[in-house]
């Protein structure tokens, strides 16, 4: 049971609201992108999620159970951040397994899984190496397969290519499709502003927008699939942000 849903939901910033409202299913090993424009608060519904962030109001669940008061490591949750937050001064291999040592996963299981995650992503040439000695692919690599040894329920990535150049962004794409179907059990959420991405990786998308007043509130525009927001677009903003026919 992956499946996540969000009731009511919102998230203050002391008195600023920046996110109101969000209502959200989303299916078992489905892959969801969370796609709206830079400041409409992507970034923290997916936070909210990890629990890296707490709810103001409303409620979470994972896998049908509330999740609102449950700590990051309760919530089965991997998380890839953008500028991979890799650890300096450890090797590739340190790096994978640190998060494993910490949950006190015997070695040799360690060893397993950061094999298998690296043999995945065609990295296991490079497990002795610093991150400093690595390409911008290669690290984004490095950062997905720390996520994968964890074994997941749910992946969530936030704008996980956007520091890459095009030609790489559009293979790693090709690559993270791979990876949701290595691992169909497991949902995936996938934070960006980038239209494209969103339409190549999405069985459904939440289209976010940012409140226009002083007082932001970032709301859900449309959920649906990419064809469905793409022919069907419930108001004017979902048209033009997709560059729709409108
Ligand atoms: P996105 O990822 O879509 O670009 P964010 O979720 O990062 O958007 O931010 C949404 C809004 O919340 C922005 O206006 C941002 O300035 C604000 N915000 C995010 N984190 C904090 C914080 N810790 N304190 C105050 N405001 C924040
Ligand atoms: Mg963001």
């Amino acid at each position: 049971m992956t499946s996540i849903s969000l009731d009511n939901a919102a998230k203050r910033f002391g008195r600023v609201t920046v996110l109101n409202d969000i209502n959200l299913d989303i299916e078992d090993g489905k892959f969801c992108v969370f796609l709206g424009p830079s400041g409409c608060g992507k970034s923290t519904l997916l936070r909210m999620i990890a629990g890296i962030e707490t709810l103001s109001d409303g409620e979470l669940k994972i896998g049908g159970q509330r999740m609102n008061e449950a700590l990051p490591a309760e919530r089965r949750v991997a998380m890839v951040f953008q500028n991979y937050a890799l650890y300096p001064h450890m090797s590739v291999f340190e790096n994978m397994a640190f998060g494993l040592k910490q949950a006190k996963t015997p070695k040799d299981e360690i060893t397993n899984r950061v094999n298998e995650a690296a043999h995945i992503l065609q990295i296991e040439n490079l497990l002795e190496r610093k991150p400093k000695e690595l390409s911008g692919g290669q690290r984004q690599r490095v950062a997905i397969g720390r996520a994968i040894v964890r074994q997941p329920a749910v992946f969530l990535f936030d704008e996980p290519l956007s520091n890459l150049d095009a030609a790489l962004r559009v293979h790693m794409r090709t690559e993270i499709a791979n990876l949701h179907r290595k691992f169909p059990e497991a949902s995936m959420i996938y934070v960006t502003h980038d239209q494209t991405e969103a339409m190549a990786l999405a069985d459904k998308i939440v289209l976010l927008r940012a409140g226009d007043d002083v007082i932001k509130k970032g709301s859900i525009a449309q959920i649906g699939s990419p064809l469905e927001l793409y022919h069907r677009p419930q108001n004017l903003f979902v048209a033009g942000f997709l560059g729709s026919p409108s």
